[in-house]
């Protein structure tokens, strides 16, 4: 039995998150807090508290009993859709021209392979980052800020001109764009930005430990430059999730658009999105990339990826990205590995009579994730999800 919690923060310092260690002197910043960075934030908070790592150190932070997700930007209220591969807008106007967002999943089953420009007559192009409402387009980006610092030469502890590096950091606030008479387009008009996302827990007794380091109001650090004051973050809530029971309803809907699309009636088809990084390895320990089969989710023989309609190719829109290792068993860093990014999206497919099978494995796969270092928020996938069939036409 798995429990979920959505745990949110404010930002009370500007965030520095990276995707690789440091040790370049121009760093971009990552939009989101990696579970991975949430982990260690709390492993931290733990040991201040408690001084060294006992039995509930090892069950909170080194074993399986705890997923810490990837946390999105959000505003209040409202949920984050993070825009999968998939999704083109305006080439010239970005979200600017929002109600031009369209999903091209579909068109793979199409046989007419759609030809659709933004009103505007400006071609459509590969649309990325997030969006806190579908229908109206509304996108969600949080803005940074480039900070330019001095390193402390260690040897003498002067400032060494050599060692100046620029940073990117996020600075707690967020900006919406929609609609083209949107007034908020003003680069002084944003919004304030929360970071949300869930833990999950296979052993619910865990739930009193975090709640603890979890407190509303309690104060964490998060990501690179705490000495150079960056990084403080507050609590604002961890809450229980309410029961997700819309599997049936997507998948419905998502069916629905396929056979309007061309889909073949004998058919189901379902998407995987990526929510979070995927690691696979095979036999042999190597990752699992673009050679990655519906068997690798657990799904029966039967279940395939599905085939654009005038070629053999299956229909599969896949990314990757090189994340820092981790030995989860010795709780030490590796080195780099290859995995499948997040918003990746997978089309697959299985017979009508395998309907019941598959939706089971699928609604275990969305509570419980796949692949490796789902302790730090890997794996997360979300079946038929909705952007794929709300924002299709
Ligand atoms: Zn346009």
């Amino acid at each position: 039995m798995t429990a979920e919690f959505i745990l949110t923060l404010t930002l009370r310092a500007p965030l520095a998150l990276h995707q690789t260690r440091a040790g370049v002197q121009y760093v971009e910043t990552l939009d989101y807090v990696p579970g991975t960075a949430l982990r260690g934030a709390l492993a931290k908070a733990y040991l201040a508290e408690q001084g060294s790592p006992d039995s509930t150190f090892r069950a909170l932070f080194l074993s399986d009993q705890v997923q810490y997700g990837d946390l999105w930007p959000a505003i209040e209220g409202k949920p984050t859709t993070l825009i999968p591969a998939t999704a083109q807008v305006c080439k010239r106007y970005k979200f600017a021209h929002g109600d031009s967002l369209r999903d091209t999943l579909f068109d793979a089953l199409s046989s007419q392979p759609a030809a659709v420009n933004c009103k505007c007559g400006e071609a459509l192009d590969r649309a990325s980052g997030y969006l806190c409402s579908l229908n109206p387009v509304e996108s969600l980006s949080p803005r940074s800020r480039l900070r330019v610092s001095t390193a402390i030469e260690r040897s003498t502890g002067t400032a060494a001109r050599e060692l100046l590096f620029t940073q990117h950091t996020l600075i707690g606030r967020g900006k919406v764009k929609g609609r083209e008479d949107d007034k908020r387009d003003d680069s002084e008009n944003t919004v304030p930005l929360l970071f949300q996302g869930t833990l999950r827990l296979t052993n619910p007794a865990l739930y009193h430990e975090l709640a603890g380091l979890l407190k509303p109001t309690s104060v964490l650090f998060l990501g690179a430059g705490r000495s150079r004051g960056l990084g403080e973050v507050e609590v604002k809530t961890f809450l229980e999730a309410p029961a997700d029971q819309s599997l049936p309803d997507r998948w419905k809907k998502f069916n629905e658009a396929a056979q309007r699309t061309g889909g073949d009636p004998d058919t189901r088809y379902f998407s995987l999105t990526l929510l979070s990084h995927l690691a696979l390895r095979d036999e042999l320990l190597r990752p699992v990339l673009s050679d990655i089969t519906p068997q690798h989710f657990g799904l029966p023989e039967t279940v395939t990826w599905a085939r654009y309609t005038n070629s053999e190719q299956p229909v599969l829109f896949l990314s990757t990205v090189t994340v820092p290792g981790w030995n989860a068993a010795l709780g030490l860093p590796k080195p780099d590995t290859v995995v499948l990014a997040r918003g990746s999206v997978l089309l697959a497919q299985c017979r009508t009579d395998q309907e019941q099978a598959v939706v089971a494995q699928l609604a275990r796969i969305e509570v419980q994730g796949v692949g490796e270092r789902r302790n730090e928020g890997f794996g997360r996938v979300a079946i038929c999800y909705p952007i794929h069939y709300e924002r299709w036409r």
